[in-house]
């Protein structure tokens, strides 16, 4: 494995997920997808900007008609999250009656989910239903279901694979942790 370790700006990361781990669990959440929407035509929904890279890998895997949409949420300054979620929604696609997959880079306290989702239910989708690549069990706040989870982590902070630290890191094809 190249670049075990990567520092940015004044912080170290390690390696925790590597591409080829996010490539195997990404085919597997496609296949899932492939069987549960097929014929469904689904609408996956992109939470920008830290989804960008898992929806790009995720909706190749999927093999029958789908739309790809976009919004824009923000909640995160820095490493903490603020609690404070600003949905922009970008909504160029009507999602009236349609199977709606959100696909969110990675649920932490859950406030970003929990807030996006009531806002989605006034579109009257037919269905909706969480992809996150990964998954904070012990920060969640709220009870919120994702149905297709890549990895469940503890509750660190992470870069890489479309994931940022203050904008640097999203291009790193593996998953860093913060060291301690
Ligand atoms: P939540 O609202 O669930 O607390 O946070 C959701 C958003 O916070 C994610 O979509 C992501 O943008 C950001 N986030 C949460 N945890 C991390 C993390 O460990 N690393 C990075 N880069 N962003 C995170």
């Amino acid at each position: 494995m190249k670049n075990k370790t990567v520092r940015l700006r004044e912080l170290n990361f390690s390696v925790t997920k590597t591409r080829e781990q996010i490539a195997a669990r990404v085919r597997q959440i496609g296949a899932n997808l492939n069987l549960d929407y097929a014929n469904k035509k689904p609408v996956f929904l992109a939470v920008l900007n830290g989804a960008y890279v898992f929806t790009a890998d995720l909706v190749r895997e999927f093999e029958g008609e789908c739309e790809v949409a976009f919004v824009k949420l923000s909640s995160y300054a820095g490493k903490e999250s603020t609690g404070d979620v600003a949905t922009r929604i970008g909504l160029a696609t009507s999602i009236k009656n349609r199977h709606v997959i959100i696909t969110e880079d990675i649920v932490d306290t859950g406030n970003t989910m929990h807030k996006f989702l009531r806002e989605l239910e006034e579109f009257e989708p037919a269905s909706v239903e969480i992809a996150a690549l990964l998954v904070k069990p012990d920060a969640l706040l709220h009870d919120i279901s994702v149905r297709y989870v890549g990895f469940n982590i503890p509750p660190d902070f992470v870069i890489g694979y479309g994931l940022d630290y203050d904008g640097l890191g999203r291009n790193l094809p593996d998953i860093y942790t913060l060291e301690e």
